[in-house]
């Protein structure tokens, strides 16, 4: 069993109906991917993105506002409802990203806090997007007391202290097709030192499709890639891999082993 940890199913281009995306799950069941988290972005897009994935149970749900999509708006009091839906196992993405949206700092800042303190609040762990901004991240992680909930921070690309000073923290870190690139090189010296019990895979589908997919959009199947790379990568076998990030993945997100029965 394999589990894609991030994806943006209502974003697929190859899946604009149910009947496609039904097609693009059961392509990756064939590859021995069983569960997904499907992963909100903006808030007004929640409604919508639970439609497109209604009915389909290997799928599980987060809501969050994207550090990227922050000037769209966060209002928390609504958000909270939405928050403690039973398939909704986490909250995110949130975040700091001054890569790509220097000039909304304050507002990500107040908004990845608000986030926090709901994840707290309700109970539910975090998954972080997290670019150019260490300093920030973990200052915000620890004063808003995400260890009580702990998460992941997805599609990893900082180095080792960041990592290690997340997993301190009680995160997880998550590997995307980055991992695969030809430049990714420091990065992969990162993903070997990080302990077998913290570590998840993901796609972050539609973007980022690993090698050998480059220049195609990305789907969930993909994940089986990343996961056969960076098994290699560890010097690992396949089987051990897909089944500690399985493992992983419902120890950080035991609401998802819940709804499965697995709990
Ligand atoms: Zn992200
Ligand atoms: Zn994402």
């Amino acid at each position: 069993m394999l589990i894609d940890s991030h994806c943006h199913l209502d974003r697929l281009k190859a899946a604009p109906d149910r009947a496609s995306l039904a097609l693009l799950l059961d392509a990756a069941k064939q590859r021995g991917v069983d569960y997904f988290l499907c992963v909100n972005v903006r808030q007004q897009g929640f409604e919508q993105m639970c439609q497109q994935v209604e009915g389909f149970d290997n799928v599980f749900l987060s809501c969050g506002v994207h550090p990227l999509d922050v000037k769209d708006g966060l209002d928390i009091h609504t958000m909270r409802p939405n928050a403690l839906l039973p398939r909704v196992v986490a909250i995110g993405e949130t975040g700091l990203d001054y890569f790509y949206a220097d000039e909304t700092k304050l507002l990500q800042q107040q908004c990845f806090e608000q986030q926090v303190a709901l994840a707290v609040d309700v109970n539910k762990p975090l998954i972080v997007h997290t670019r150019d901004a260490r300093q920030d991240t973990l200052a915000i992680l620890r004063q808003g007391h995400a260890d009580k909930v702990g998460g992941v921070l997805h599609c990893f690309t900082e180095d080792w202290e960041m990592a290690k000073a997340a997993i301190d923290l009680g995160f997880y870190i998550s590997v995307s097709g980055i991992v695969t690139f030809k430049n990714g090189g420091d990065l992969r010296t990162v993903i070997r030192k990080v302990p077998k019990d913290r570590l998840l895979v993901e796609t972050d589908s539609p973007y980022l499709a690993p090698v050998p997919h480059r220049g195609q959009e990305n789907q969930p199947a993909f994940v089986r890639d990343v996961a056969e790379f960076v098994a290699e990568l560890r010097g690992e076998a396949y089987e051990e891999l897909a089944a500690n990030t399985s493992a992983n993945f419902f120890k950080l997100f035991p609401q998802a082993a819940e709804l499965i029965g697995k709990n």
